[in-house]
């Protein structure tokens, strides 16, 4: 790769004012220390080492990014919440490190000119797995079997240094470093293992951008089993040794549903597909690039659950993967589309009255419906989470089911045939891009040749529910004058009213 050095004795700042400090935030309003200003990076180059088979061991890691900078930068910072930090160098050259709670600010000998490529490494650090906790994102994780990452949304730097925010997407070498015996594996393709005395190192490259909050790392006492490629996409799972006889053949269906979404959106965004199946409790599935994780759990539910929920993780390849959020408000496009998908594919293939007890989804998203001015109150409207107290604030049932009711509301309003247009159109433009909820609007407004800015504005910021285009008759139900009685009445049309409900997770 090329790089530019940085550093001439004198200033001369061409085109890029004075050297000033990288913010240390990108100004996310729901996480506002998440990623760093200043740059963007183009690639990480990660290398973690696991000392021996202990699924709860320190690990230690090296990290190469390669960035260019948007700004003069006296001083820039990275994301980073592990154990040591190591040592830093940029260009080459020792850096100057300190730490502000997440924050590791790093000082170069050399100012670092506006436009320019620069790299800079962080040697020895480390990290601790935790235990999963099914009320809190859990990171960088510990099972029985070894260990994975759960990053979503603000836990990826638990692991590895890095610009942890989906607004900087970025391509990928990962390097799993561990005893003869247990597997390494990592999103993208298996470039390939080399063996050193008792060591085993495996080589693994996501060549299409990347959120960092999207890498999985597995490690331990795993099996891979290939399965034959679809529409030229191929197929890798990955499952506890113990475990693969009951949980392969489960693995299976993902074959068929990824026939099924690209026939919905068009063709698959990367170049593999899989699933990771972890034995603990995490209450959650999420949508690692390439390789979606879920626990023994989800996997011990009946096909009529399980089904629908992977082909919701399945959806968010396209749908906040791909194209991913540009802040963390937008994540409605995740979780609204992979909500849309799932529902669809459980109609399309027979389960939807077993799935959600309810007879099809137009039956369902007038329930919905009825939820919405509650769910506005108490979570904030569909594109404008209040709160990021508690990561299920952020992922809240009116940013999954009113954000599928929303794009049943624009399916209503453009018809089926214009709505799939657009469908395809979005993973089609901002493909390998971050996008914004102001970029879905004006897409949705030049594809169906309608201003629909007003109406999606209404739908998505919107503090109470616009009526439904086609069904005057949906009703909306009261929002309590009380502070406590809201609560309850958003929590009872969360949990109360869907029987076959089981947390979709991210
Ligand atoms: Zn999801």
């Amino acid at each position: 790769m090329l790089v530019g050095v940085a550093g001439s004795v004198t200033p001369a700042y061409a085109g890029g004012g004075a050297p000033t400090p990288g913010s240390a935030g990108l100004g996310d309003r729901l996480y506002p220390l998440l990623g760093n200003g200043g740059y963007d990076v183009q690639n990480y180059d990660l290398s973690l080492n696991y000392p021996a088979k202990d699924p709860k061991q320190t690990i230690t890691g090296d990290v190469t990014i390669t960035a260019v900078a948007t700004q003069s930068l006296s001083r820039f910072d990275l994301d980073f919440g592990g154990g040591s930090a190591g040592t830093v160098s940029v260009n080459g050259h020792p850096a100057a490190v300190s730490r502000s709670g997440d924050e590791l600010i790093i000082t170069p000998q050399h100012y670092l000119a506006k436009g320019k490529r620069f790299w800079v490494t962080v040697s020895g650090f480390t990290a601790t797995p935790i235990e999963p906790n099914a009320d809190s994102p859990v990171g960088f994780v510990t099972t029985p079997d070894g260990t994975v990452l759960a990053g979503q949304p603000n836990s990826s730097h638990l692991l590895f240094p890095s610009n942890d925010h989906p607004r900087d997407m970025a391509t990928y070498t990962i390097t799993l470093t561990a005893p003869v015996g247990w597997t390494g594996t990592a999103n993208g393709r298996h470039i390939g293992d080399r063996v050193r005395g008792d060591r085993i190192s495996s080589v693994y490259r996501e060549s299409k951008p990347m959120a960092s909050e999207l890498v999985q790392v597995a490690v331990g006492d795993f099996v891979v089993q290939t399965r034959p490629a679809v529409n030229g996409v191929p197929i890798r799972d990955v499952v506890p040794r113990r475990l693969a006889g009951t949980l392969l053949p489960k693995a299976e269906a993902e074959r068929s549903q990824l026939t099924w979404m690209t026939g919905k959106v068009g063709p698959y965004p990367f170049e593999n597909y899989g699933s990771l199946v972890i034995d603990a409790s995490l209450g959650f599935a999420l949508e690692t690039q390439t390789l979606s994780l879920y626990d023994t759990g989800l996997f011990g539910a009946p096909a009529f659950i399980l089904n629908p929920i992977m082909t919701h993780e399945l959806a968010h390849q396209w749908f906040g993967d791909s194209v991913a959020p540009w802040q963390w408000s937008d994540v409605w496009q995740n979780e609204g589309h992979a909500t849309w998908y799932e529902l669809l594919y459980a109609d399309e293939t027979g389960v939807f009255q077993q799935y959600t007890g309810f007879a099809n989804r137009e039956a369902y998203f007038k329930r919905v419906y009825s939820f919405g001015d509650q769910w506005r109150a108490r979570y904030g409207p569909v594109a404008h989470p209040l709160s990021s107290a508690s990561v299920w604030d952020v992922f809240n049932p009116n940013v999954y089911d009113g954000g599928a009711l929303a794009l049943y509301a624009l399916q209503q309003k453009i018809g089926t045939s214009k709505f799939q247009q657009l469908e395809r159109a979005w993973v089609s433009r901002y493909r390998g891009e971050s996008a914004s909820t102001d970029d879905f609007i004006a897409l949705a407004s030049k594809v169906s040749g309608h201003d629909l800015r007003s109406f999606l504005v209404a739908w998505l910021y919107g503090s109470t529910t616009p009526p439904m285009p086609g069904h005057p008759d949906w009703t909306v139900s009261p929002v309590p004058a009380s502070a406590t009685a809201r609560t309850a009445a958003a929590d009872e049309a969360v949990t109360g009213w869907r029987p076959g409900l089981v947390p979709a997770g991210h």
